[in-house]
């Protein structure tokens, strides 16, 4: 498969790479879209990503696409699946009360894409657990949009925004922008 490969500081290349062999638990999917981040923009200042490893690395956790192999998952061939990053555990104290967002395990950089090769490129294969069904209505180019659109509703779930309250967003990133929309939808302004 093509994948664009971070192969030294501002430098991405088009290459050929294998196609990841699938382990258990894992299905694969023909990647339709891949957001470009913030912190994809400090890996590829650095040249590097998160952890050293061997090989060719490419970014990307922000994507959808369509399943080529579920393995032995509940999804099929021809769904449309998200990934969410996070390479959470499933056993810390965090995980296991519902927090996985806190993994003592991820500690901030323990994300697809960060640490092992990400969606930038033809296929990803990773943890069914990590994947979601996407519904016909959200388009692959939004589908990419969830991983920020869920850091700002996070934020806005946990502010207790009331009716009529007033709001600052400091930052206009996507996130920041987000942040500024949802707010309205809570009936802020
Ligand atoms: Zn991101
Ligand atoms: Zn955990």
């Amino acid at each position: 498969m093509k994948a664009a490969v971070l192969t030294g500081p501002q430098k991405i290349e088009v290459k050929k790479v294998p196609i990841p062999v699938m382990q258990s638990n894992e299905i694969e999917i023909k990647v339709s879209a891949c957001g470009v981040c913030g912190s994809d923009v400090h890996m590829w200042k650095a040249g590097k990503g998160w952890s050293d490893q061997p090989g060719d690395f490419h970014m990307g956790h922000e994507f959808c696409g369509v399943v080529t192999n579920p393995g032995d998952s509940k999804f099929k061939v021809g769904d449309r699946d998200t990934f969410w990053a996070n390479l959470y555990c499933g056993k810390c104290d965090m995980c296991q009360a519902g927090q996985e967002q806190l993994c003592r395990e991820v500690n901030g950089t323990n994300y697809i894409g960060f640490v092992c090769n990400g969606a930038y490129a033809e296929y990803y294969v990773g943890k069914a657990s990590n994947a979601y069904l996407l519904p016909d209505s959200v388009s692959d180019i939004a589908a990419g949009l969830i991983d920020p659109l869920m850091v700002a509703y996070h934020a806005i779930n946990r502010s207790g925004i009331k009716l009529h309250d007033r709001i600052l967003v400091v930052g206009s990133g996507i996130i920041g922008q987000m942040l500024g929309e949802l707010a309205k939808k809570a009936g802020a302004s």
